[in-house]
Order: structure tokens, then sequence, then C-alpha cells
């Protein structure tokens, strides 16, 4: 039997209207990552899809997350929980499948449906990034389930809620699943054109709260420690890191996003907050980056009558490439010559779950979801035909990591350090 005459294509090819509907009912939900009831319809569905596939299905309470908010309070934000769904873990070949819930846009968002800009072009929240990718995974795991060699291969899949957010909460779990698996597909977009990310910059969010004396501006200012005026210092400190390529730090880049403090013109302001991105090429960015933060808060909190707290961290590890990593990449290769599907890679500044599982030691291709274009923003579009194309790649990876297993696991490294905030 040709591969092409595999069954199971046929059977991801008749699924296409029914991932279709599906996904125009799921972009339909709003499910920003704190929105916590449209979260849970969302979990409800992918449950409901999910369950009957796997032997175990778990929902995993999440630890809330500390967040300083603009005013300068420190919050404690519930999490929603995570899902996970596993069948023959005792298999010799693991997959780890991981995938998010969440978009970027908030329930109060006017981005709220989808529809069809032509025919093949389907706009909407979360179609790309990530719901249309989570239903290609399903029909991929759904065809593989059918695979008289099935029983070679165990897989878990894992559904977190908070990825957007930089998955603060869900990332230990996410790192101690990596551990019990062979190779990783995690299903962020591909481009529209099918392009893969391969390797991926480091990434991490920073705040920073500053606190000094309030005083009248006229009759005590000599009283007064300005808040804005320290912070102020240690942001053009913090750009300056930006200006590194000659230092050895070429992929450092810091972006100061946004700013708050003060209140009345006529009163020295006492508190100040500001929030930061950096993304690093890798590790050695990652510490020397890590090292001129903690050096610059230092500094200013050398001022009299001045506070300044860092809060927040790296999240994210920069994503190398690796021997395991390249296999993977060969195989995907081979498993779209057989579809005729072009496999190219780019590397790329965004960051995924796949840093993360980088991070733990479990090679892993992380835009296995839709091609699709314009994430984050309110013209996000997939291309429909790329909800069937991708879930007969992804099954084809599977049938390939189930026969050539072996060749994997030698290839398996140590998890480097990881830090989590
Ligand atoms: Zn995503």
């Amino acid at each position: 039997m040709t591969v092409t005459a595999d069954p199971r294509l046929a059977l991801i090819d008749r699924a296409a209207d029914a991932l279709l509907e599906r996904l125009l009912a799921w972009s339909a939900i709003n499910s920003g990552s704190s929105n916590l009831p449209g979260l849970a319809r969302m979990a409800k569905e992918i449950s409901s899809l999910f369950t009957p596939l796997a032997e175990q299905s778990q929902t995993i309470a999440l630890a809330n997350v500390e967040r300083l908010a603009d005013d300068g309070q420190l919050l404690s934000l519930p999490q929603a929980p995570l899902l996970t769904f596993a069948t023959r873990p005792q298999a010799p070949v693991q997959v780890l499948l991981v995938g998010h819930m969440d978009t970027v846009f908030p329930a109060d968002s006017p981005f709220q449906t989808p529809h069809f800009t032509q025919r093949n072009i389907l706009q909407g929240p979360g179609v790309a990034d990530m719901k249309g990718g989570l239903l290609a995974m399903y029909q991929a795991l759904a065809a593989w389930e059918q695979h008289p060699k099935a029983k070679q291969l165990g897989w878990r899949v894992v559904i977190n809620p908070d990825e957007e957010t930089g998955s603060l909460a869900s990332g230990p779990l996410l790192a101690e699943f990596a551990g019990q698996a062979h190779l990783g597909m995690v299903y962020e977009p591909a481009l529209a054109d099918g392009t893969l990310a391969s390797e991926r910059k480091g990434s991490g969010n920073f705040s920073l709260r500053a606190s000094g004396r309030s005083a009248h501006a006229g009759r005590e200012f000599a009283l007064g420690r300005n808040a804005i005026a320290a912070l102020a210092e240690a942001l053009v400190a913090l750009h300056g890191l930006n200006r590194q390529a000659a230092a050895g730090y070429p992929g450092v880049t810091v972006n100061l996003g946004r700013i708050q403090g003060g209140g009345p013109v006529n009163v020295v302001p006492d508190n100040a907050v500001a929030h930061f991105n950096v993304r690093v090429a890798d590790h050695a960015e990652q510490q020397w980056l890590q090292e001129q933060i903690t050096a610059i808060v230092q500094q200013i909190n050398q001022q009299e009558g001045i506070t300044l707290e860092l809060f927040g961290g790296f999240t994210r590890p920069a994503k190398a490439s690796s021997a395991a990593h390249r296999l993977l990449c060969d195989w995907l290769a081979d498993c779209g010559a057989t579809l005729q599907v072009p496999v190219t890679f780019k590397a790329t500044g965004g960051c995924c779950d796949g840093n993360n599982l980088a991070a733990a030691g479990l090679a892993n291709i992380d835009t296995l979801g839709v091609r699709g274009g314009q994430i984050h923003t309110h013209q996000e579009f997939m291309l429909v035909d790329s909800l069937t194309e991708r879930a007969k790649l992804s099954y084809l990876l599977l049938q390939r990591a189930a026969a050539d297993g072996e060749q994997l696991k030698q290839l398996l490294t140590p998890p480097q350090a990881i830090a989590l905030p």
C-alpha cells in the first residue's frame, strides 16, 4: 500500500466540513486569557471532543499568577484550568502534543465572530492562533487511532489557558510532561505560505515599581523624592541595552511597553510603574541581560528615599536547534514530500510553548497548526484547506515517530537549567 493510498488520509479529508463547522463555533466563543467564563466554555468544547479519543482525561487547576497593575498594586490573578488527555502511556514512543485555548482578544474586544473574506480564507479570533490548530491536532490523533500500529505510540495532549500571557501558570506542568515524552508537537500556526518556525528567540516580561516620597511641589519640593524621575532614569538605561551588537549581544532587545505614574502636577509623585518585554537569541544573552537589569535596579536603589522593585522574569528561554530537532524537521520534510506540501523552516523572534518544551529537553516542532496570518490583530485569518492539510502532515509525523522513534531516542539531550519566575 502506498502512503497516499492510506485510508486514514481519506478519513481526514472526509472530516473537512465537520472541522470547519466546529472551528466556526469555537472562534465565536471568546476565550481571551483573562476571560474565565469564556475559557470554561472552550474547555467544555475541547473536552467533549478529545475525551472519547483518550484513555485518561484530566482537568488540572493552576496557581494564581502575580501581576503588577498600572497603579502599583500587586494583583493575584486566578487562572483557568489546564486540560490533558493521554493514551497508552506505556507505549515505546511517547509524543507530547501541546496547544492553547486562550486568545489575545479580551471579552470586550470588537473582534468576536468569524467570517469568510474569500472562499478559502476565514477571518476570526483564534482561527489560526490556535483553535484551527487544535482541530488539526485532534483530527491527526483520530486518524492515528485507526492505524494498525497505533500501539507503538502513546500520546499526551496538553491544552493550557495561559499561553498568550507567557504560560506563567502552566509552564511547570509543561516542563513536567515534556520530561515524559520523546518528541513534542505544538500547534501554533505556520505562516500563510506554510513556512514553519525553526529557532526562536527567548523572551521575558518585567515590571518596575518605583516608590518615592510625596510632597507639595511649591512649598516642600525638597522633601519629595520623585518616583517618575527615578523610574525614567532606569528606563533610559534599559533602553540603552538595545545597542549592544558591538558588545557581543546583537540579539538583545528591550521594549519599554507601558508606563504609568504620578497625579496632579503640583505634587511630587511617589509612585510610578512601567512594563517592558525583552528578547534574547540564546542563553548567554539571557544571562547577560538579567545581570544588566539587576545592576540598573541596584543603581537606582542607591538614591536616598527611592525604592525600585523588579517583578517578572524570563518566561521563555531561547529555542536553539539540536540534533533531535533537526531529525524531526527532516521527518516532517519527508511527510510533506509524501503529501506534496512544501515544508520549509525559518527562525523567528516570536516565542511559544515550543521554547519551554525545548528548555525542558524535548525536541519539538512548534508550528504544526494551520496556515494563517495577521495573528493577534483583528485581521487574523486562516486558510481553510490547511485544516486537513496540516492534520495529514501531523498524522504522517506520528506514523514516522512510531516507526523510527528509537532513532530519535538516541539523540535526546538532558534539559537545560530553566528558571521560571
Ligand atoms: Zn498561539
